[in-house]
């Protein structure tokens, strides 16, 4: 048996295999190298659909290349636009949303998500969530903007009405060198106001 609570990755990953569901409308804001958006094209099939956005093109290239290894034909729109714009793309409620803030680790350190534009599409994308919709937002300190991004995240998400939204934050707080930390966000179901 591995240990449960090693990383925010795994934790990510743990909530994503527990609540992404066939035939769901999902979001990676972050495609990256695609990682997230495979797993989610593979837990909601072929009757599901997957926005991914990137602000990057070759980012964008590799995941379909990757798609295409795995075999996978599902419904994933792959959009070269920043998460802010989330709203010009979606127009339907969608079930769950990610974020994998900051760089590509192997890749051109400069393009990074900042603070505005990432608080610009996380109020967006509160609007867009379905009853039960989940977002998961992972931020990392370490780097130049990184702090300021994550402040502008907790503030944002200190500000949603307890009624409406249960919010969680994981934080590893005995590690060291800046580890990720970790944002839940789920839109209740019954308790409205
Ligand atoms: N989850 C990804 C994976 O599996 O490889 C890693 C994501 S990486 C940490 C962050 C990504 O966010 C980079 O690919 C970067 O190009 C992208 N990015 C930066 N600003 C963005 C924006 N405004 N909108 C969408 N993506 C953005």
């Amino acid at each position: 048996k591995y240990n449960e609570i090693v990383n925010t990755l795994k934790i990510a990953k743990d909530i994503i295999l527990n609540c992404v569901k066939d035939g769901q409308v999902v979001v990676d804001c972050t495609v990256g190298n695609g990682n997230d958006t495979i797993l989610l094209a593979k837990l909601v099939g072929k009757t599901g659909i997957v926005y991914g956005f990137d602000i990057q093109k070759t980012a964008l290239e590799i995941t379909k290349e990757n798609l295409a290894c795995e075999n996978i034909d599902n419904d994933v729109r792959l959009i070269h636009d920043g998460h802010e714009n989330i709203d010009l793309y979606i127009k339907e409620k969608v079930d769950f949303i990610i974020y994998n803030l900051g760089y590509l680790p192997k890749g051109n350190k400069s393009i990074k998500t900042n603070k505005d534009t990432t608080l610009k599409s996380l109020q967006k994308a509160i609007t867009i969530l379905n009853d039960s919709g989940i977002i998961l937002i992972t931020c990392y300190i370490g780097h130049e903007g990184g702090l300021e991004e994550k402040e502008e995240v907790e503030e944002f998400l200190k500000t949603l009405n307890q009624k409406q939204f249960n919010v969680i934050k994981y934080d590893f707080i005995n590690q060291i060198n800046h580890p990720p930390i970790l944002y839940g966000v789920e839109k209740s179901k019954t308790r409205r106001e």
